[in-house]
Formats: structure tokens, C-alpha cells, sequence
């Protein structure tokens, strides 16, 4: 639904940029978008069958601050994933897939090599079981916050609504990564100013 609404707001509103040669390099763009939403669901539900006890207690009513540091671990753990990914040889045999566009929308979170799909739910499920285990209520909050990120991170939009600047920084922030490089994390810019690989990031 968030893909969606994303995507269906470019109507209304500019991207922030767009390249001539995006729409060339993407065919079979929306098969893939679909086998890594198949890959995505099968891996939560590998992980809670094999690790249930580690991720969800489900008569356990999480602290509010839970799903917070969930999402603190996970991007630590995805950023040194990412940073991994753009070592050339897994660049070439991996990475490689996501970054066929320089300017990405929202449908693009989810166009991937199926391997980096389940690589970055490893590192969420494994962020959730060094917290956790959370209630059920916080499992499902972390889940929906990952995949939210993930969309709006893509989403390439400049909202003119002040409210909408958390929006509007991801974008512009992973537009960059797109488009040059640095700027590993996707949820908090702290661990790329931290490990010196802010990129340059320029807002609509
Ligand atoms: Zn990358
Ligand atoms: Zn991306």
C-alpha cells in the first residue's frame, strides 16, 4: 500500500531527480519487486518457526523504548551490511541489481537480489533477539516501521508540508547513495557521520 501511495503521489508532486536512462535499465523490474516480496514474507516466517522463542514472547508486553532500540541495532548492523555490499566482489554478485537506478522510487525498496532481501531481515530478526524477545505488539511495530522505512527511503519525494522533512531527508539522503555514494544508513545519518561516509545530500 505504501509502494503505491508513493508511487501515485509522483503525479502530484516532483521527484527530486530523474535520470533519462532509469526507465531503460529496469525491465523485469516488477517480477523481481514480487519474488522479493515472496522471499521477504518466507523469511519471517523461517525466522519464527526456527527462532520464535528468541524473537516473540507473546505474553510479554514490551517497554515503549523497545521497538526504538531494535531499529538503533538494526541500522548499526545494516550499515556495516551495506558497506559490505559495495566491496566489489559483492557489488558485482549482488548489490549490483538495487543500483541499475540512480534515482529510485518507492517500488525500488524491494527491487534486489533476493540475497540481499534476506541478508537485511537477518540483521533485523538477529537486532530483535539482542533485544528482545519483544511482545507481539512490538514485533509487528518493528516489522511495519523496517518496511515503511524502506519505502519512504526510496521514495525520491519532496513534500512541501514542514512536517514532512523526516520524509523528505530520507529521500534526498538514499537519492544520493544512488547517485554517487556514501550514506549507508538509511533510518539515522549517526553511523555515517560516525564512520566518515556522510555524502553530500542535497534537499529539493
Ligand atoms: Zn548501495
Ligand atoms: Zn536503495
Amino acid at each position: 500500500m505504501a509502494i503505491a501511495l508513493c508511487q501515485s503521489m509522483h503525479i502530484k508532486l516532483p521527484r527530486l531527480r530523474r535520470a533519462p536512462s532509469d526507465g531503460v535499465l529496469i525491465d523485469g523490474r516488477y517480477r523481481n519487486v514480487v519474488l522479493n516480496g515472496s522471499v521477504a514474507l518466507a523469511t519471517y516466517v523461517v525466522g519464527i518457526v526456527l527462532f520464535g522463542g528468541y524473537l516473540i514472547d507473546a505474553d510479554r508486553a514490551s517497554r515503549w523504548y523497545a521497538p526504538i532500540l531494535v531499529l538503533l541495532l538494526y541500522d548499526l548492523g545494516y550499515y556495516w551490511l551495506h558497506r559490505a555490499l559495495h566491496w566489489r566482489p559483492l557489488m558485482r554478485r549482488v548489490h549490483w541489481v538495487h543500483h541499475r537506478t540512480s534515482h529510485p522510487t518507492a517500488v525500488d525498496s524491494l527491487y534486489l537480489h533476493p540475497l540481499e532481501t534476506v541478508a537485511g531481515l537477518v540483521v533485523l530478526l538477529a537486532s530483535m533477539a539482542a533485544i528482545g524477545p519483544l511482545g507481539a505488539g512490538a514485533f509487528i511495530a518493528v516489522a511495519v516501521a523496517h518496511s515503511l522505512v524502506n519505502v519512504l527511503v526510496h521514495a525520491n519525494l519532496s513534500v512541501p508540508v514542514r512536517l514532512a522533512w523526516l520524509t523528505n531527508h530520507w529521500s534526498a539522503r538514499h537519492d544520493a547513495h544512488h547517485s554517487s555514494s556514501g550514506n549507508f544508513g538509511n533510518i539515522t545519518p549517526l553511523w555515517d557521520w560516525l564512520f566518515g561516509t556522510s555524502a553530500c545530500t542535497q534537499h529539493a
